[in-house]
């Protein structure tokens, strides 16, 4: 008997998991709410740890697939004082993969390869415990019922509310994001600064970093320390005034460094929310969470990781469960992810505290502790 399986959002936890079990041969419904792949810029790059994001892809049989797209060089790292002098800069050795690069579109279209998304299909609510499963409520009025229902639905889940009632917190940093195009021929000097992969600048209560994708695209964040309604005064939508309010809030930094706002194209606001460290639930049967729908915690380098491998855990251990498993998979793996996830947690939320810092040594303190030189 195979189980009816459903997962709700195809971001890199939605998407593992439903290639994984896909490559088992076992049926998964992909419940997804943009109406299409590309109804959305896809954003900037993610580094996939070996031990995390690799190893899923390798569990989804497409690791091969991802070396060859993937860019080594863009692990390269410099870090500037805000009056522009090069305080570190590290560069990759030639055979180094441990944290790879490769744009959030590109790994997206490697994952979906033959999947059957349901695109535009937006869920609102389920209700498990009903006679029949666990019942999928949908923006359009209909339902559908399932036997598992896993929440992969980002932030702001749908699904949280069956397991759980915490809602996201505000971390008191705020990222405000820009972009620069073609940057190799528009902008060499800016080109040059931020080299093959990242810079990344840090200053009082305030960081800036610019990170190269593939095809001269460059995701510049600006970060702060603010409270979440800063921009009382400002329109977020008006895009000079908001480089602007940013060029007077990093007053006094380099004009190459200014450069990055200045430059930049549109302003994305992401006021950075966070899940408590150690969230956990009781076991509901029929329903789990993976991704940020289960940890949101800060953004340094494990989000995405962390739910690109409990997709293809959950899925290997679901393909593997005999008929009358299935419930005992879900309870072993969620204890699993929340003992790894808790651990993530604490060292990002610690790391946010250090990166956007009343005293920057402290950024550069954290850099030569987690890069080896
Ligand atoms: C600026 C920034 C930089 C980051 N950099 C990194 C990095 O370098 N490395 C890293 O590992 N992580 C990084 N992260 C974190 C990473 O992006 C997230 O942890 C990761 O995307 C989580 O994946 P997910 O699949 O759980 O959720 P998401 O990526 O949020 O995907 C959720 C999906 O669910 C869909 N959805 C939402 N609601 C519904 C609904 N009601 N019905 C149906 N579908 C729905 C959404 O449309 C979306 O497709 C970064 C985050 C930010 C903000």
């Amino acid at each position: 008997m195979r189980h009816r399986i459903a997962v709700v959002g195809s971001g890199p936890a939605g998407i593992t998991f439903a290639r994984v079990l896909h490559r088992h041969d076992h049926p998964v419904t992909v419940l997804e709410r943009d109406p299409a792949p590309d109804a959305r810029p896809p954003g900037g790059t993610l580094d996939l740890h070996e031990g995390m994001g690799q190893r899923a892809l390798d569990k989804a049989g497409l690791l091969a697939e991802f070396q060859a797209l993937s860019r080594p060089e863009g692990q390269a790292m410099r870090i500037l004082d805000p009056d522009g002098t090069v305080l570190r800069d590290w560069r990759p050795r030639p055979d180094d993969r441990a944290n790879p690069e490769i744009d959030r579109g590109q790994l997206r279209d490697l994952l979906l390869g033959p999947l059957d998304v349901q695109w535009g299909r937006g869920v609102t609510q389920v209700v498990p415990g009903t006679q029949d499963g666990v019942r999928v409520h949908f923006t359009d009025g209909r339902q559908e019922t399932f036997d598992l229902v896993v929440g992969a639905d980002g932030a702001w889940s749908r699904i949280r509310p069956a397991v759980s009632s915490v809602t996201p917190h505000y971390t008191g940093v705020t990222l405000v994001e820009t972009s620069l195009d073609d940057v190799d021929a528009r902008h060499p000097d800016l080109a040059r600064l931020i080299g093959d992969g990242s810079v990344a600048v840090y200053g009082v209560n305030r960081a800036l970093v610019a990170q190269r994708s593939s095809g001269c695209h460059v995701k510049v964040y600006a970060q702060f320390r603010a409270p979440l309604d800063w921009h009382t005064n400002l329109d977020l939508a008006d895009v000079e005034a908001v480089r602007s309010n940013l060029l007077a809030l990093f007053d006094g930094w380099a004009a190459p460094v200014l450069d990055l706002l200045r430059h930049g194209t549109a302003f994305v606001h992401r006021p950075l929310y966070v899940l408590p460290v150690s969230h956990t639930w009781t076991h509901v049967f029929g329903v789990t969470l993976l991704g940020d729908a289960a940890h949101l915690m800060p953004p340094l380098g494990a989000g995405a990781n962390l739910a690109m491998l409990e997709g293809a855990e959950l899925a290997e251990s679901i393909a593997t469960a005999g008929p009358g498993d299935l419930d005992e998979a879900v309870r072993a793996f969620e204890k699993q992810m929340w003992a790894r996830a808790g651990r993530w947690a604490q060292i990002t939320t610690a790391g946010l505290e250090r990166l956007v810092s009343p005293d920057p040594a402290e950024a550069l303190a954290l850099f030569d502790q987690v890069q080896p030189s």
